[in-house]
């Protein structure tokens, strides 16, 4: 054989060899990872709810909804679809999308008329089966301020000059108005003679009594006064958890609507019947006929020799009452054994009624249950 030909067939075979080392290298490589793939699907909370525990009563169901929310459309930082999942994750059973319709600051990058953050937001919530009601969020400086209205079906004929005529447009579509955050952002919730003339022709319906971090104490005398449904919205811009943050125990603010059935025509009946009532950390806000009944179905009481009972909170709202200067915790989902008082009201704490005014439980009506 010629030397060349030998040392051409060496080399070949030199190339042929490293060549199937590298090819059986790769080939195991790729068999070790199909081998060894692990799918780590229990970590992807994508698919996971968490569900708030706060009961119903008589008819109604209590449902937990957020009125008041943005998306990139105006000046949120979050696309439409992410606002239903993010709720849906939390246990809420409804939203609706506010966008501002004069402050857009994205209006150049995120294309779309005025309905289109809702179109968005409604068919990922079609999909999942996620209540997603259409809104708006009228914008002005005060005296007017913020207002959002809700149920409409075109936000854009409300793009009007005139505050007032956006109203009536959105009146027009059956929209449920609402007044936000009256006391952001001066800390004066100042009810002016434009909101008067609003709530005497019944062109106002419910107000934020709770918005974001915030609370309007003297709004929660408007309610029983003017008749209107006290609220509790998130107004979230940024994502839920890097304003609410992660695990069981925190929870966003939600308006509480006690509906004769799940669905959007339900929450409208009972919006504009006034049966709502705010919560946030802890704290609710509402008409006294509602709080006590929210109070009477999440306390469960069993008696158990004497002046002992035990008393099981069913639900995730904590209740703090005192009673003849005496404090009683009910933590979530916990039972508590108590001695009964022997005379006094209950106030419940973080139960309120009015400005500076507690849910009041008389003696006559508690102990006919206890004692
Ligand atoms: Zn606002
Ligand atoms: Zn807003």
């Amino acid at each position: 054989m010629h030397p060349f030909v030998v040392n051409l067939n060496l080399f070949t075979m030199k190339h042929i060899l490293t060549g199937l080392l590298l090819l059986g290298t790769v080939m195991a490589h790729a068999q070790i990872c199909n081998d060894e793939l692990e799918e780590l699907t229990h970590l992807n909370q994508s698919n996971v709810r968490r569900e708030i525990s706060i009961p119903g009563f008589d008819q109604y169901q209590t449902l937990k909804c957020d009125f008041h929310i943005h998306t990139v459309f105006s000046d949120g930082h979050v696309w439409p679809t992410m606002r239903v999942a993010e709720a849906w994750q939390e246990g809420l059973d409804a939203i609706a999308i506010t966008d501002h319709i004069e402050y857009r600051p994205l209006k150049k990058v995120v294309i779309g008329d005025l309905n289109e953050s809702f179109k968005i937001a409604k068919r990922y919530g079609d999909g999942i089966g996620f209540i997603v009601i259409q809104g708006t969020e009228i914008t002005r400086q005060k005296p007017i301020g913020h207002l959002n209205a809700l149920f409409i079906d075109d936000a854009n004929v409300m793009d009007v000059e005139d505050p007032l005529v956006a109203i009536d447009k959105a009146l027009e579509q059956g929209a449920f108005i609402q007044w936000n955050h009256p006391g952001w952002p001066d800390d004066k919730s100042t009810l002016y003679p434009v909101h008067e003339d609003l709530l005497k022709a019944n062109k106002i319906h419910a107000v934020e009594v709770l918005n974001h971090m915030e609370a309007y104490p003297i709004a929660y005398d408007w309610c029983k006064q003017y008749n209107i449904a006290p609220m509790a919205n998130t107004d979230i811009h940024e994502l839920i958890t890097s304003n609410y943050g992660y695990g069981e125990g925190r929870m966003r603010p939600m308006t509480l609507v006690f509906a004769t059935e799940r669905s959007e025509q339900g929450i409208k009946e009972a919006l504009f019947a006034r049966r709502t009532a705010a919560l946030f950390d802890g704290r609710l806000v509402g008409e006294e006929e509602y709080l006590m009944k929210l109070v009477e179905v999440s306390l469960k009481v069993r008696l158990i020799s004497g002046k002992t009972v035990e008393i099981t909170n069913i639900s995730d709202i904590p209740f703090k009452i005192t009673c003849g200067g005496k404090l009683y915790l009910f933590p979530t989902r916990k039972t508590v054994r108590i001695s009964v008082p022997k005379e006094g009201a209950l106030v419940v704490e973080n139960c309120f009624v009015g400005l500076n005014k507690k849910l009041t439980i008389p003696f006559e009506y508690w102990s006919k249950v206890l004692l």
